[in-house]
């Protein structure tokens, strides 16, 4: 079990150092995890934020656990050696097109939540976001009219093994879970959504032990602000997935909770190879204060085990040992408390 480690920036290096605590007292056979350096860190280091070093790692390893990052410093320098292209870089080397975020009210949180407590109760889902196609990468432009008028175009499309590989993905994930997948599109309008829809019920095929249904954009938008608890795995584009994926997390709390996946289709002996990284950043207003909230990145490790190495049992232990700390009120400054970085990693290790 090779884990490439990259902490990255500001507050990376803090919540990264309290997940692999939690990786190390699970004490799991053959562990084994591997530095890199990425972002402004290593472009300090050897004059870019994703060395040629940093990318060997990441090919040698069966997962990814990833810090932040982002650095102040190197906002004058020119795009393609800015801290950001480090994780950009990363999820193309490694051809990561899954974009997997969970997201549960934490008991004890409701109130923290923008919805109702009695709704948000009700949230434990999965958004399987893609992440290489879509209007994002296609065709596009701007020119200026005959009469004057300018014009910009973005092209939407998906080729059908697009749509299907991270079909797969969200089958294998709804699988894992309750058994029951959303798929997310807006067909009546839209020939790629046709398409989309068309590919993911060829899938579906494979999968006789999950329950597809099909929801069109705009009411899945709606009911998941109105009645979100009907929903387990929801799979969609990237536009789509970017807005709905941002407007699930924010219905269930703290950016200092919230942990992803980005998972692409290699295989190794253990499971799918991925990349796990919490939602937020590397916070460079707190970071070397020892108040950032590690849990997203603890809970982006139990990701890690869950998805990578098939070790389900273990992801399960942590995430009730995070669940179990915020019950007894252990909560970060993001939360409104005021327990520090090392101590919520204490909770969580003494609870395991
Ligand atoms: P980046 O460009 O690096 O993604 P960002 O501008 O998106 O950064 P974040 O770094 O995610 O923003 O931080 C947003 C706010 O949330 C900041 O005020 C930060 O201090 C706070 N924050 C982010 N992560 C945490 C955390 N783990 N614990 C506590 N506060 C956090
Ligand atoms: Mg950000």
């Amino acid at each position: 079990m090779k884990i490439a480690v990259f902490a990255g920036d500001g507050i990376g290096a803090e919540v990264v150092a309290e997940a692999v605590r939690v990786l190390e007292v699970l004490d799991l056979p053959g562990m084994e995890l591997i530095e890199g350096d990425v972002g402004g860190a290593a472009w300090r280091k050897h004059g870019h934020p994703l060395p040629q070093q940093t990318i060997d790692i990441a090919h040698a390893a069966d997962a990814i656990l990833f810090g932040s990052v982002g650095d102040f410093d190197c906002d004058h320098l020119e795009r393609a050696l800015r801290p950001e292209q480090a994780i950009l870089g990363l999820r193309k080397e490694l051809t990561l097109f899954a974009n997997l975020r969970p997201a549960t009210v934490f008991k004890g949180l409701e109130d923290l939540t923008s919805l109702r407590p009695e709704v948000a109760r009700e949230i434990d889902l999965l958004i399987v976001r893609e992440l290489n196609g879509d209007v994002y990468f296609g065709e596009k432009g701007t020119r200026t009219l005959e009469d004057g008028r300018r014009q910009g175009w973005d092209m939407m499309s998906y080729a059908e093994d697009e749509v299907r590989r991270i079909a797969h993905v969200a089958f294998r994930a709804a699988q894992g879970r309750s058994g029951k997948l959303c798929s997310v599109d807006k067909a009546n309008v839209l020939e790629t959504s046709q398409l989309w829809r068309d590919v993911v019920i060829e899938v579906a095929a494979e999968y006789p032990d999950v329950e597809l249904s099909h929801m069109y954009v705009d009411n899945a938008a709606m009911q998941l602000v109105k009645n979100p608890g009907q929903f387990d795995v929801v799979v969609t584009g990237n536009l789509f997935g970017d807005i709905l994926s941002d407007q699930a997390s924010m219905c269930v709390g703290s950016i200092g909770l919230l942990a992803s996946a980005s998972l692409g289709e290699t295989q190794t002996q253990y499971g799918t190879k991925g990349l796990y990284e919490p939602i937020h950043g590397s916070a460079p207003d707190i970071a070397g204060q020892g108040k950032a909230n590690p849990m997203a990145q603890i809970l982006s490790a139990a990701m890690m085990l869950r998805h990578s190495f098939g070790l389900e049992d273990q992801a399960v232990r942590i995430e009730a040992a995070v669940a179990s700390a915020l019950a007894d009120g252990i909560k970060g400054g993001d939360l409104g408390g005021s327990a520090g970085t090392r101590a919520i990693g204490d909770a969580v290790v003494s609870r395991l």
